[in-house]
């Protein structure tokens, strides 16, 4: 006999974690299940928007974040092969009643973390870990899922899913859809190191430009921690990457320099999307959805506005405040701002830091100084992800209050 439940969100990652407190808030019975033993915290997100900081705010955690987060206020362009460093100071584009005027920095792992704590808090929501997702068929009124338990096999059968179970998603696999786009050829190596960076002269967030040696150097929160991500050729040996950091190190951090590398993990990324958001009674959003590559800091940005829409709207059908067409509305809104906006402009950043032209270096620089004391350019992560956030009008037409 299958057990009841309400919701069940698929993927206890943080955009899980989001779509379940925002759920749980408004009264509805939320049920996340996640195949790992705990929260998964392999050195992945790290940078904060503004717009991203006003939706955690919203969503009462925005405390807590502060408190373990560090605030980074500029960010440099840095060009090795002719020593410049071209930096902007956000402070200079604060747009008017912008409530948190720097990004924040700190692990997705410490936000799933945070939003952990207060969605256990709530009675009708339950965290359940070692629950693998292996089936999935639905009617007109539920979804029935399969799931593998450290008690045996079980059978969970929901009013609504919502499959948030990463870019590999078990549940886009298990509705039949594919995840369209490319991937890209060369390896990202994500690592977290202590080392004093600051002394080195790096700035809170740098982009480092060079066809070979391009990487995102961020501050980690407010300890001495850094994130050093770089890319490599995608065809050595993936068991081997380790031994190689030292090596790709040396374009960064002197030699006499010590530093000690705490976590270091290598990922394949992607510019990939799901055809659709939604099949019948199942939605889909963060990484499942759509993947990008991390250059730009948006994908995970993407996922907590899909996160904000959807508790909302699926939220209203629930309550009968709206009619479930509204569901569609988020998952083509969604998608469309993803292929429109999120991708695009991950691609560009990509694209910027490794351009392996030196005439277009050299161009792309001058548009870089020049731009440097423009207020828009300081705006411009600020003014990308509050169009990634879209537009809440229409979800506020289509819901009754
Ligand atoms: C190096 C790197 C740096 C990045 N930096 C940034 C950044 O600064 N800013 C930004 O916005 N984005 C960034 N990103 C992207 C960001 O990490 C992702 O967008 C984010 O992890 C998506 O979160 P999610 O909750 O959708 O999925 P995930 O974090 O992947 O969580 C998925 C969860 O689903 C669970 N799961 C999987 N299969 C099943 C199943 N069958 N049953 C049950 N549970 C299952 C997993 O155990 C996992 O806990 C970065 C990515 C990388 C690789």
């Amino acid at each position: 006999m299958a057990e009841q439940r309400d919701v069940v969100i698929v993927g206890a990652g943080p955009v899980g974690f989001l779509v379940a407190l925002g759920l749980a808030r408004q009264g509805i019975d939320v049920t996340l299940l996640d195949a790992a033993e705990g929260i998964v915290n392999s050195p992945r997100a790290a940078i904060y928007f503004p717009t991203t900081l006003e939706l955690l705010d919203r969503l009462g955690v925005i405390e807590d974040c502060l408190a373990i987060g560090y605030r980074c206020e500029r960010l440099a362009m840095r060009y090795p092969e002719v020593g410049e460093v071209i930096a902007f100071d956000y402070q200079k584009g604060v747009l008017p009643g912008q409530k948190y005027p720097f990004n924040l920095h700190f692990g997705q792992h410490e936000l799933a973390g945070v939003v952990s704590d207060h969605l256990q808090r709530l009675p009708h929501a339950r965290v359940q870990w070692r629950h693998r997702v292996t089936g999935l068929a639905q009617d007109s009124a539920h979804v029935l899922l399969d799931v593998e338990t450290p008690g045996g096999p079980r059978q969970i059968r929901a009013r609504w899913v919502v499959g948030t179970d990463g870019a590999r998603s078990t549940v886009r696999h298990l509705l039949g859809l594919p995840f369209e786009g490319f991937t890209w050829p060369e390896r990202f190596v994500a690592t977290n190191v202590e080392v004093d960076f600051r002394k080195l002269g790096y700035f809170d967030t740098n982009m480092v430009v060079d066809p070979v040696n391009w990487a995102v150097v961020a501050r980690l929160g407010k300890g001495n921690l850094w994130r050093l991500t770089y890319g490599e050729d995608g065809r050595l040996d993936e068991a081997t990457m380790e031994a190689r950091i030292p090596e790709h190190y040396r374009a960064f951090i002197p030699e006499t320099e010590p530093y000690r590398v705490v976590q270091a993990a290598p990922y394949r990324c992607h510019e990939r999307c799901a055809p659709r958001f939604r099949v019948d009674r199942v939605l889909l959003a963060g990484d499942a959805a759509h993947a990008c590559n991390p250059c730009g800091g948006l994908g995970l940005t993407t996922g907590v506005m899909d996160a904000n829409a959807l508790h909302q709207l699926l939220g209203a059908v629930i309550h009968g405040r709206a009619d479930e067409r509204v569901l569609d509305h988020y998952a083509e809104e969604r998608r469309r701002i993803f292929l429109e906006i999120t991708s695009p402009n991950a691609q560009h950043f990509k694209k910027q830091l490794s351009e392996p032209d030196p005439a277009r270096r050299a161009e792309q620089r001058d548009i870089m100084r020049k731009a440097m004391d423009d207020p828009a350019t300081a705006q411009m992560a600020t003014v990308i992800s509050q169009r990634i956030m879209g537009d809440p009008l229409p979800l506020g037409q289509a819901v009754r209050a």
